[in-house]
Parts: C-alpha cells; sequence; structure tokens
C-alpha cells in the first residue's frame, strides 16, 4: 500500500462528490418531482405499516367477539332452561352482560374494520399516484442527465477508476480508508501544509513530518488519524500520469 494510491483514490472519491454534487442539484420542476415521488413513497410505507398493525388488531378483535358471542349463546341458552322465578331474573342479568361484553368488542372492530378500508383505498391511490410521479420524475431526470452528459461520462469513468484503485488496496486498509472517509467529513488522506495537518489544522511536530517524509507507509495524523503525506508527494503522481 502506497500513499500515492491512497492520494489517488482521495482525489478521485473528491472529483465523484464533485460530480454528485452536479447532478443532484436538481432544477427547481424536477426537484419538486422528486420531492413529491419521496413524499408519496413515505406515504405508502406508512399505510402499509399502518395496515399490519390495524390488522393485527382486526384478528384480535375478532377472536374476542367469537368468544364473547358463545358466551352470549350460552347465557341465552341457559335463561331457556330456567323455571323459577328467582333463577330467571340471574339469568336475565347473566345474558345482559354477556350481551354488554360483546357489544363492547363489536364497537372497536368494526372501527377496526373501516380503518383497514380506509387504509386500503389510501394505498391504492398512493400507489397509483406514485407510478405517476416516478415515471414523470424520470422522464424529467432524463432530460437533465441529458444536458448533464459530460458530468454523467466522467462519473462512469471516475466509478470505473475507483474500482480498479480500490482493487490493489487490501481489504482492511480500504475498510479503514471508508471509515474515515465516513467519520472525518468525507476527507480520509490529508496534506500536510506549512507543518500542519490539512485535514485538522492541527500543527504537527518536526520528527512526525521527517517521519511522514521518510515513510514508505501511510502514515496516520496523529491527532485526526487521517492518512497524512507530504504535497510533493502529490506532485510525483500529477507527473507520473
Ligand atoms: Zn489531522
Amino acid at each position: 500500500m502506497t500513499q500515492t494510491l491512497l492520494i489517488e483514490l482521495q482525489a478521485t472519491h473528491d472529483y465523484l462528490r464533485t460530480i454528485d454534487r452536479d447532478l443532484n442539484a436538481f432544477p427547481p420542476d424536477l426537484a419538486d418531482m422528486d420531492a413529491i415521488r419521496k413524499a408519496l413513497a413515505k406515504r405508502l410505507t406508512d399505510a402499509t405499516r399502518a395496515r399490519v398493525e390495524v390488522e393485527g388488531i382486526r384478528v384480535k378483535l375478532q377472536k374476542e367477539l367469537e368468544l364473547t358471542q358463545r358466551l352470549e349463546d350460552h347465557a341465552r341458552k341457559a335463561l331457556k332452561g330456567v323455571t323459577q322465578k328467582v333463577q330467571y331474573a340471574a339469568a336475565m342479568r347473566e345474558v345482559d352482560d354477556r350481551e354488554r361484553a360483546k357489544n363492547q368488542v363489536a364497537k372497536p372492530l368494526k372501527e377496526a374494520e373501516a380503518r383497514i378500508s380506509a387504509l386500503d383505498a389510501d394505498i391504492t391511490r398512493t400507489a397509483a399516484d406514485l407510478e405517476t410521479a416516478k415515471a414523470k420524475f424520470e422522464e424529467l431526470h432524463a432530460v437533465f442527465l441529458a444536458e448533464h452528459e459530460t458530468q454523467v461520462a466522467s462519473r462512469t469513468q471516475l466509478t470505473v477508476k475507483l474500482t480498479q484503485l480500490e482493487t490493489q488496496l487490501p481489504a482492511p486498509a480500504l475498510a479503514h480508508f471508508h471509515k474515515l472517509l465516513t467519520n472525518r467529513a468525507g476527507k480520509a488522506v490529508a496534506a500536510i501544509e506549512n507543518g500542519t495537518c490539512s485535514g485538522c489544522r492541527t500543527r504537527l511536530r518536526g520528527p512526525y513530518i521527517t517521519q511522514v517524509r521518510e515513510a514508505k507507509q501511510p502514515i496516520p495524523c496523529e491527532n485526526c488519524q487521517r492518512w497524512v503525506y507530504m504535497p510533493d508527494v502529490a506532485v510525483q503522481v500529477a507527473a507520473a500520469k
């Protein structure tokens, strides 16, 4: 693993980021359609999730209703068998209680069913709207990309180059590189400028800089852990191209 490889890898990432920024700087109509399609996708996900949730509740209530219905039927049957007046009043109360218990379940069950119907309608409508918005977005996006032909071509080239460079790096180093990219604001490799790490602006000690200059292997900054190098190495890279 050489410093030059890392420097080139970082430079390729920087170019790609610039191009991606251009290609994501949508004009207002495209940005609007992008926002609409994302909002619809979110609405669809939320509605689908809500439906699963309400369906769970519905199934539970349905079972409860069946149970309360059985208990009510049982009480009614018992009522029919009663012959004595005293027992009749108690049996009648039992029927009333059972019926009330059943109705207490029936109401939320109906509500759950109504909610499911509403969600189904919303899901169908949103899915259709999303398809339309997607198609419209793709259409506008294709025009936008055609207008940015140069950047699209550069992005393709740079992506190929990135893969080529990455395969030259040992897996652990590549993993570390990506970790640094993520945790260090997209900069894993930084030049030393005027004795200072350009990544974290920390002044580096003289002996440390000498060590970096003489190193065959990449060396992490003492402060931010980015791989640091002397800019004259980068000049050599540019000259070699
Ligand atoms: Zn640093």
